[in-house]
Formats: structure tokens, sequence, C-alpha cells
């Protein structure tokens, strides 16, 4: 069975208890208006006989009702009966046909001919044997009629009104439901088409609806953004493959050739094995983030004494005494974080592989590890070639490489060193920072927060 659109079960439901609401109040409202009408009704037929009392005397002997007096007054019937109870004056209601005892300031109820009277007695005492009977009777239904007009028009109206109102609903429910199709139409748009570029593009707004296409728009724009990286990084990885696979096939023509010596199959064969290092060293490294990446490569966070970690790591490539650079270091001691020991390793190995790569003949590196306050700093700085500021935002793409001219070695340099810091550092909930002009050398800053004891 389809099932039933949001809009329209909003609105079924609250027409539903909209008229349960209605019903609920209009019993309600019979309920205590019929009460009251019955104590008004009566109240009315006490006042209504005690103000006529007065138009009834006697004058010298002789019974004398004044003419003001009103026999029917606001659906009330007055008589007047002697001591002997005979009617002398007054009005009856013709469906009242009862013999009914007088009962003195009592208020009767009886039930005749399918009408419900309230009778009232009060006897007026004057001489002996000259008592008068005043009586008035009223009937509950005239009083009720009202009440149960108003009521039937009520009940008239309200399904009119349910009507209208269940139109009106359904239109505003329409009317704020419109924004969820609009996300629905873009989100199948990109699903189907494929077409990440496609917004909701709702105008501004401050309701909820507003917010969550305005979300998804953030949403859909960072998907199309790693999206686009996840592009540009297969294209620049299989160019980056591509040059060693182009140089090595044109080495094994040239070695295989006739006429060269096997001085010149050496060369070729020395190339080959150049460009194939190059392709292990950039298939090992573009492993290494597709698992990072994906999650495969699980991070194996401990505690580990980086201090430790500096000293060896620097130890170990001052002894590669290249280009005539000196390293020296100053490392506080017993500094602890929380941290894969694996990838801090090839962060500061990145780092200090890159300082010697880039820096000048005889010039030196200078690494440093202190804390501020609950921060660990790095610091690996270099009197290097430098890097312009235009390009310092940049040198931390994947395979992004300043100036290839300036860097290019063939088996080592493919633009992901700073990748690879970039990602172990976010990983690893810290911060890294480049300073640095052209010419002038550059320090690499790396901040993340210390194991406290
Ligand atoms: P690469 O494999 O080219 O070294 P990286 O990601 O390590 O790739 O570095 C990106 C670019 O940043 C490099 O091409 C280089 O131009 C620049 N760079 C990195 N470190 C330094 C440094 N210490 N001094 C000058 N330039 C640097």
């Amino acid at each position: 069975m389809k099932r039933i659109s949001i809009k329209l079960r909003i609105t079924l439901w609250y027409s539903f208890f909209m008229c349960l609401i209605v019903v609920v109040v209009i019993g309600i409202l019979l309920g205590v208006s019929k009460g009251v009408t019955i104590s008004e009704t009566k109240d009315l037929l006490m006042k209504v006989v005690d103000d006529n009392i007065d138009e009834i005397d006697y004058d010298d002997g002789i019974l004398e009702i004044d003419e003001d007096i009103e026999l029917f007054q606001d659906g009330v019937y007055l008589q007047i009966y002697s001591q002997d109870l005979k009617l002398i004056d007054g009005r009856i209601p013709s469906s009242f046909n009862v013999q009914l005892d007088f009962k003195n300031r009592e208020i009767q109820k009886i039930n005749t001919q399918g009408n419900t009277y309230y009778v009232y007695d009060e006897l007026i005492a004057f001489d002996k044997g000259k008592d008068i009977w005043i009586r008035g009777v009223v009937s509950l239904e005239a009083a009720i009629t009202s009440i149960t007009i108003m009521i039937y028009l009520a009940f008239l109206i309200l399904p009119f009104l349910v009507i209208l109102s269940i139109a009106i609903g359904y239109s505003i429910a329409k009317r704020s439901f419109k924004p969820i199709e609009k996300i629905n139409s873009a989100a199948n748009a990109i699903s189907e088409g494929k077409d990440l570029s496609k917004r909701i593009g709702l105008e501004e707004g401050g309701d909820e609806i507003h917010q969550l296409a305005t979300t998804f728009d953030r949403m859909f724009e960072r998907l199309e953004d790693s999206f686009e990286a996840e592009k540009q990084f297969t294209s620049d990885a299989s160019h980056e493959l591509r040059t060693p696979i182009s140089v090595i096939l044109a080495s094994c023509e040239y070695g295989l050739a006739q006429e060269v010596d096997i001085n010149e199959r050496i060369e070729a064969l020395e190339t080959i094995q150049r460009q194939a290092y190059k392709m292990r060293n950039l298939v090992t490294q573009l492993l290494a983030f597709t698992r990072l990446d994906r999650g495969i490569e699980k991070l194996h966070l401990e505690e580990i004494d980086l201090s430790e970690l500096i000293e060896i790591t620097c130890e170990e490539n001052k002894a590669r005494n290249e280009k005539g650079i000196t390293l020296d270091w100053k490392v506080e001691p017993n500094l602890k974080v929380e941290a894969d020991f694996s990838l801090m390793a090839r962060l500061i190995n990145n780092l200090i592989n890159n300082a010697y790569q880039y820096g000048k003949e005889n010039g030196w590196i200078y690494v440093s590890l202190g804390k501020k306050d609950n921060i660990i700093e790095l610091i690996v700085k270099d009197n290097g070639i430098g890097i312009a500021k235009e390009e310092q935002s940049k040198i931390w793409k994947r395979f992004y490489q300043v100036d290839q001219s300036r860097t290019r070695n063939e088996s080592e340099n493919m633009g992901l060193g700073l990748a690879m810091v970039l990602w172990i550092t976010k990983v690893h909930g810290g911060k890294i920072k480049v300073e640095s002009g052209l010419g002038k050398g550059s320090s690499f800053i790396f901040m993340m927060p210390i194991k406290n004891e």
C-alpha cells in the first residue's frame, strides 16, 4: 500500500484533534449551560412571583388586583388562587393541565405532555379565610430552546469550519514541505545524474528546513571538493607512474638494440633500475595514503617519548653528511605524547629530509623540541632555498612541488612528503605551519598536546 504523504498525515491528525476538541468543548458547554439555565429559570420564577405579591391586596374586604400585575412575564405564567384553591385570575400554559398540591415557598418539578415545568407557590396571608395563593409556572423547554438553537447552529457551522481549516492547513503544510521536495530533487539529481555541482539553492531563511537545506548544500560542496581531490589524486598518480614507465620502455628499447655495446646496455639497465625504484617508492607512498584514507591502517596510539625519538632521528641523519650540511639539535628531555610511533618517525624524517633536500651547500639544519604550556613544539629549521609566500599554502597538497626543476630528484621527490606530514599531524590532533621566505630558509613548526603523567 502506498504510504500517505507527511503533509496529508499532519493535516489529518490536526483536523481530527481539532474536531475532537470542538466536540468536547461544545459538550462541556452544553452540560454547563443546561445546569446554569435550570438554576436561572428557578431564580426567575421565584422573583416574578415575589415581585407580584404586592400587586394583590384587600380593600374594604374586596380583593383588588393591581392593573400593573403581569400575569405572563419572561416566560413565567402567574395564577392567583383563593384560599379554597379556586382560580381567581391568571394564565396557565396550555399543556399544563395537572392538579398539583400547593406548597408554600417550594419549587416543584412536573413532567407533563413531554414538557418539564417548574411551579412555585406563595401563600399571601390576609385575614383568616381570605388568604391568597399566588402560583408561578415556567416551562424549562422554552428556556433551553435558545441554547439548543445555538448548539444546532454550532453543529451546522462546524463541518464548514473543519473543511475550511483542513484546506488551509493542507495548503500551509504543502508550502512548508516545498523546500523538502527541492532537497529531494537535488539529492536525486546528484545520485542519478552524478552531477555533484547540483545545489538545492534555497533562499536564506531561519526555519529548520532552510537550515537543513544550507547544511545539505555545504555537504554537497564538501563532497564535490573531496571527489575532485580524489579525481585529481588518481590522475596525478597515474601521470606520475606513466613517466617512469615511459623511461623504462625507452631504456629497454635502447638496451635491446643491436648496435649498442655492453656499457650502454649497463647504462640502460641502471636507468631502468632507478625508475623502478622510483615506481616502488611512489607505489609504497600511494598505498600508504590509500590505507590511511580508507582507515585500513589503524593508528596505534601509545605513549611515546618524543624527545628520545627526535634525538635518535637526528643522530642517524647527522651521519648522512649530505651537501656539507650540519645538523644540530636541542631537545628538552622526557617529553611524552600519545602517538603512533611509526607515523611520528615518518613525520620527523620527512621534515629533516626536506631540510637536506632544499638546503644550501654547507648550510645548516637546526632541530628543537620544547614545550609551551601543555603543547609540545617541534621546529625543523634550515637556511636553505626557502619557499615563496604564495607557495606556502600549496606545498601541503598531494603531488604539489614548488618548482619541479629545483627539486627533481629522480627517485625520491614526488610532492607527497608534506601531504603525509599534514595528514599525520591532523590524525594526532596537532597543528603544523611553515615560516619561510625565498632564499632565506624555512622553519616547519609542529605542535601537539603533551601527554600528562
Ligand atoms: P617533495 O617530494 O617535492 O619534496 P614535499 O611534499 O615534501 O614534496 O614538498 C613539497 C614542496 O615544498 C617541495 O617541492 C619543495 O619545493 C617545498 N619544500 C618542502 N620543504 C622545504 C624546505 N625545507 N625548504 C624549501 N622548500 C621546501
